[in-house]
């Protein structure tokens, strides 16, 4: 007998026929003795759905109010799945993250759990229920609704998990596990058995969403066993681990991730001298935009180009930040472009291969692809490129280093 933790997403739970076979699935676990706290998503679209409606009321809508309506798909998806568990003579009871309470800062669209109180969710359980928990939002401490950001249904199953000290906490979707690459987009993407947290931190950051980072982090520092598995079909899924097993140490590269949410600015012609970054970064930073990777060359002449990427919902407002800084620095102008990609390869085994980016770079080449930007950690190479190649480079790399399921 365990203590599960079980998370549906969103196309799990999209219609109210999976919801039924959903809660079919999870009545095999309850029959089977163990315990479990599930955490549900919105129905598949809905999220989506409840913004183009705040879109269409205003450009700026206050976080407090966009917080009380994304939360309510969350809350349709727990009643539904609880009056199905009902149905087949699996007794539930469905909780909002304010009822539970999942305590937050009060950072809207964005929060973070500080507390969770668990003491009805234990004795629920003790009394042999389902607790069914809506995930992706909480409260903060003067009771108002907050959300996790997207995908945070993740993070409060993770989160559950740990102050549960749950045996699992398995994360229900619609593959059935962590693949070398996004599996939609190159077919012969193999799915792993195991990936470990560094990995899958990475893979998350750089675009992998199948798991959100904060949920990856949690687990990390929470020592939470995590595992990724399909709602549709049997399998053991994808467990994230602490270490690599030994076999797996020889690999290099273990997984090929892509991200189309950037766009880049370049200044061009400023002044090559201390401090010229800070004057760049300090006026973007002031307007909470975050900068994800920077390249800043050599300058002969005195003078430098400084290129930098942001996420594309926030182009527009830092190419206008950015013109303001080139008349104020006096630098020659200012560019901008959102049709690109980031692709990054990603593996703890590249801390002992040499070579690697090398490779990574004649592949990109030998297929026309030119590279904007590029950036490493020990673990991971990223680069940038024009939008419309990034199917092919992450093709092309993921056979180039050997994932495909055929090669494996
Ligand atoms: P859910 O609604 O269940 O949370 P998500 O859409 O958030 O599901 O995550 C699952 C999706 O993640 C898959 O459908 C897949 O297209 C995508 N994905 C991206 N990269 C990977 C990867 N490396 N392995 C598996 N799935 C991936
Ligand atoms: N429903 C939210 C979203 O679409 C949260 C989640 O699904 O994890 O982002
Ligand atoms: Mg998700």
């Amino acid at each position: 007998m365990a203590l599960l933790v079980q998370k549906y997403g969103g196309t799990s739970v999209g219609t109210t026929e999976r919801i039924e076979a959903v809660a079919k699935k999870i009545k095999k676990f309850k029959d089977n003795g163990d315990d479990v706290v599930i955490v549900v998503s919105a129905m598949s679209g809905e999220t989506n759905r409840l913004l183009s409606l705040s879109g269409s009321i205003s450009d700026e809508p206050e976080g407090r109010e966009l917080d009380v309506l994304l939360s309510t798909g969350e809350q349709v998806t727990i009643a539904l799945l609880s009056m199905a568990l009902n149905k087949i003579s699996c007794p539930s009871k469905s909780y909002t993250g304010g009822q539970v309470s999942i305590r937050t800062d009060n950072a809207h669209t964005k929060a973070r759990i500080v507390d969770i109180d668990v003491r009805k969710l234990r004795e629920d359980l003790d009394a042999g229920l389902v607790v069914v928990v809506a995930g992706f939002q909480g409260v903060d401490a003067e009771k108002n609704i907050t959300t996790l950001g997207r995908g945070g249904s993740d993070t409060t199953a993770v989160a559950l998990a740990a102050v549960l000290e749950a045996d699992e906490c398995q994360i229900y979707t619609d593959v059935d596990g962590v693949y070398t690459t996004d599996p939609r987009v190159v077919d012969s993407a193999r799915r792993m058995d195991e990936i470990t947290f560094e990995e899958m931190i990475e893979m998350a950051s750089l675009g992998s969403k199948v798991l959100q980072i904060r949920a990856v982090e949690f687990a990390g520092k929470y020592n939470v066993p995590l595992r990724v598995l399909s709602s549709f079909k049997d399998g053991s899924g994808t467990l994230i681990t602490v270490d690599r097993g030994n076999e797996m140490e020889q690999v290099a590269v273990s997984g090929v991730a892509f991200n189309r949410d950037e766009a880049k600015l370049t200044i061009v012609g400023v002044p090559d001298i201390p401090g010229i970054a800070s004057k760049i970064l300090r006026p973007i930073s002031d307007q909470n935009i975050e900068v994800d990777m920077i390249v800043q060359n050599v300058g002969l002449d005195k003078k430098t180009d400084f290129t930098f990427t942001v996420h594309r919902s926030d182009y527009k407002r830092a190419k206008s930040v950015l013109d303001e800084v080139c008349k104020k620095l006096g630098a020659e102008k200012a560019m901008g472009d959102s049709n690109i990609a980031k692709v990054s390869i990603v593996g703890v085994g590249m801390r002992s291969h040499a070579g690697v980016a090398t490779k990574m770079f004649e592949v990109l080449s030998d297929e026309g692809i030119n590279i904007q930007m590029i950036s490493t950690s020990e673990i991971k190479i990223s680069v940038v490129i024009d939008e419309k190649y990034v199917e092919l480079a992450v093709r092309t790399l993921h056979s180039a280093f050997d994932l495909s399921a055929e090669t494996a």
